[in-house]
């Protein structure tokens, strides 16, 4: 079984103890729900509870694990759950005593290896919103710390899960933190995604362009973004128009327009009072390319706009959703 579904979609599973924040993180990341409102979130009583989401370019379920219940009792056929899952995400509550979910985590992590060894383990150490930095580097060290020496306990029974990589993002939904998490996540589910990093680099090195992130507008996860380093403002000035573009366009944009707000015609460009300017370009159904750079680069648009084009084609082509519309006749970037 393939970590993408028929479509091409990354498939993640979102498991830990009850309360420890899953549903918050769904609403939140894909359903735009404000951090705050999700302290009104209905505790559900069923042992799975399963959340797919179509609109987005990341498919994705959560699964309880409430109280002293053994998910493991053979009720549920792990072989489907397991085998068709790209990665699987264990959130535990950082602000709460984590031992109970650390031996969930251990026995999951058995389980779903067993299984499926392909599966990528990624830990959120949630809700670090509540410690300061010396708690949260402290809780971060002591979670890794013991998770690997009870894995370690383990490798005996299991042959290869010495070679298990489990990877763990400190996360809070009360900042990009849990964007930023899930967007790794994500991007290690893209098998094209060296492609996606070079195509760019190649734009923004013949554009004049600073940072360019293509996103999941939908989520505002970034599914990749070109080689330079991320730095968290940018990353949330790229967050915010994308809100502010699919609002207007969703309250102003056309109605009877079958595709929503967001189509092959949505861009749009924010001129900031620093010198630099937002530009944002739809992609494709799931993505648009957000890029920052300086107000004298954009004084050429026009070849921005034609390498961009070219970028969009090529994309396309990665995704194979190369459709029949009007498309540069020439291959690669100008200048
Ligand atoms: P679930 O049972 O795992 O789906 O947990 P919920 O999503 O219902 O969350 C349980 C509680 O944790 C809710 O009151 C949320 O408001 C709260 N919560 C979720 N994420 C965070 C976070 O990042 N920080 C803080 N402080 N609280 C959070």
């Amino acid at each position: 079984l393939s970590p993408l579904d028929d479509s091409g979609k990354p498939r993640i599973i979102l498991m830990g103890l009850r309360r420890s924040g899953k549903s918050s993180i769904a609403k939140v990341v894909f359903q735009k729900m404000s951090p705050n409102e999700t302290l009104f979130l209905e505790s559900t009583n069923k042992i799975v509870k399963q959340e797919v989401d179509n609109s987005s370019f990341v498919q994705f379920q959560i699964w309880d694990f409430p109280g002293q219940i053994d998910l493991f009792d053979g009720s549920v056929d792990y072989s489907q759950v397991f085998g068709g899952c790209g990665a699987l995400i264990f959130v535990i509550d950082a602000q709460d005593d984590y031992m109970e979910a650390l031996n969930k985590l251990n026995t999951t992590v058995v389980k779903a290896y067993k299984i499926n060894a392909s599966i990528k383990f990624i830990v959120f150490i949630h809700k670090v919103d509540g410690l300061n930095e010396d708690t949260k580097m402290e809780t971060q060290r002591d979670i890794h710390q013991r998770a690997t020496d009870d894995l370690r306990d383990a490798f005996g029974s299991v042959p290869g899960l010495d070679k298990i990589h489990l990877s763990f993002h400190l996360t809070s939904i009360y900042d990009h933190s849990i964007f930023e998490a899930f967007s790794k996540v994500v991007q290690k589910l893209i098998l094209q995604l060296a492609t996606l990093e070079n195509l760019l680099d190649l734009l923004i090195s013949r554009s004049g362009i600073e940072k360019a992130f293509l996103f999941d507008v939908i989520s505002k996860i970034y599914v990749a973004t070109d080689c330079s380093p991320v730095d968290m403002q940018s990353y949330e000035l790229c967050c915010d128009m994308i809100d502010v573009v699919i609002d207007i366009a969703g309250i102003y944009g056309s109605e009877g327009n079958e595709n929503g707000p967001f189509d092959a015609s949505t861009s749009s460009i924010i001129k900031l009072n620093n010198g630099t300017v937002l530009y944002m370009r739809e992609v494709n159904k799931f993505l648009a390319l957000v890029c920052i750079l300086r107000e004298d680069n954009f004084e050429k648009q026009g070849v921005i706009d034609y390498n961009f084009l070219c970028f969009r084609n090529a994309i396309r082509q990665v995704f194979e959703l190369v459709s029949e519309e009007a498309q540069p006749t020439t291959n690669g970037p100008a200048l």
